[in-house]
C-alpha cells in the first residue's frame, strides 16, 4: 500500500506553507502539480527537487492511471494544486477516489484554503455554510441562484475579477437588495481586502472602482439571518 498525500499549498502568502507540507513534497516519489510552471516558483523558494508531473482539469482522466501505477509500483505521490486545497474548485476528487478503490492510503496535509479564510473573515455565521464555488456561466445559473436565495446557511462563492459586479447584482435581483454579503478579495496578500455590506452597497461600491483586480470571494448571509 503506498500513500497519496494531498497537500494544500498557500493561496497568496508563502509563509502559510507549512514545515509539514515541505517536508513530504520532498520526501514522496513524485509530485502531480495542476501546472508545473506555477508550482516551480513554489519549489525554488523552499528547496524542493522532486519529479513532478501535470495533473489538471484537461488531462485529469488519463493521468489518474498514471498516479495509479505509480503508487502501484511502491512510490508514494503528492497532489498539489496552483493554490491552496486540492479538490477544492480545483482537480483532486478522482485521484483520491481512486487511490482509495485501490486501497492506497489517502493523507491530508491541511493548509490554506480561500473559502473557509474568506468565511471567517466575513464576520458572517460561520456555524453552517454551503460551499458553492463557481456558479454555472450559463445553463443552470438562474436555477442555482433562486436555489440558493431560500438557502438558510452562509454561502460560499468563488467569482472572477471581471464577474464580480455581474454576480452582485444577479445576487442582488434574487436575494433581495438588502441581504447582507462580503467580498474578500487578495487574502492573505499585500493588498487583501473585506468589505462587508448590504449587497446593493457592495455592487455599487464595486462598480464605482476603475478596475477591480486580484482573487475574489464572495460570503453571502442565509436567508434568515438578520443583525
Ligand atoms: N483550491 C483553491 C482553494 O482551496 O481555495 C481554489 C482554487 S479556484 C481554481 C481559484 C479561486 O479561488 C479564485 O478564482 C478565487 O475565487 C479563490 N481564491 C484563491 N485564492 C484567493 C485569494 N488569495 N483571495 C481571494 N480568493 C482567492
Amino acid at each position: 500500500m503506498s500513500k497519496l498525500y494531498i497537500v494544500a499549498t498557500p493561496i497568496g502568502n508563502l509563509s502559510d506553507f507549512s514545515p509539514r507540507a515541505v517536508e513530504t513534497l520532498k520526501e514522496v516519489a513524485y509530485i502531480a502539480c495542476e501546472d508545473t510552471r506555477t508550482s516551480g516558483k513554489l519549489f525554488k523558494h523552499f528547496g524542493i527537487n522532486t519529479p513532478s508531473f501535470s495533473f489538471h482539469q484537461h488531462n485529469e482522466h488519463k493521468k489518474v492511471d498514471y498516479l495509479l501505477q505509480i503508487l502501484d509500483s511502491n512510490q508514494d505521490v503528492a497532489l498539489i494544486s496552483d493554490a491552496g486545497m486540492p479538490g477544492i474548485s480545483d482537480p483532486g476528487f478522482l485521484a483520491i477516489r481512486s487511490a482509495n478503490q485501490n486501497g492506497h492510503q489517502v493523507i491530508v496535509i491541511p493548509g490554506p484554503d480561500a473559502a473557509t479564510t474568506a468565511l471567517v473573515g466575513s464576520g458572517l455565521p460561520c456555524d453552517r455554510y454551503c460551499f458553492e464555488g463557481f456558479l454555472p456561466h450559463k445553463k443552470g445559473r438562474q436555477k442555482r441562484l433562486k436555489e440558493l436565495a431560500e438557502e438558510e446557511r452562509t454561502i460560499i462563492l468563488y467569482e472572477s475579477p471581471n464577474r464580480l459586479v455581474k454576480l452582485l447584482g444577479e445576487v442582488e435581483e434574487y436575494f433581495g437588495s438588502k441581504r447582507l454579503a462580503a467580498v474578500a478579495r487578495e487574502l492573505t496578500k499585500t493588498f487583501e481586502e473585506i468589505v462587508r455590506a448590504p449587497v446593493a452597497e457592495l455592487k455599487n461600491e464595486f462598480a464605482e472602482r476603475p478596475s477591480i483586480k486580484g482573487e475574489i470571494v464572495v460570503v453571502i448571509a442565509g436567508n434568515k439571518y438578520t443583525e
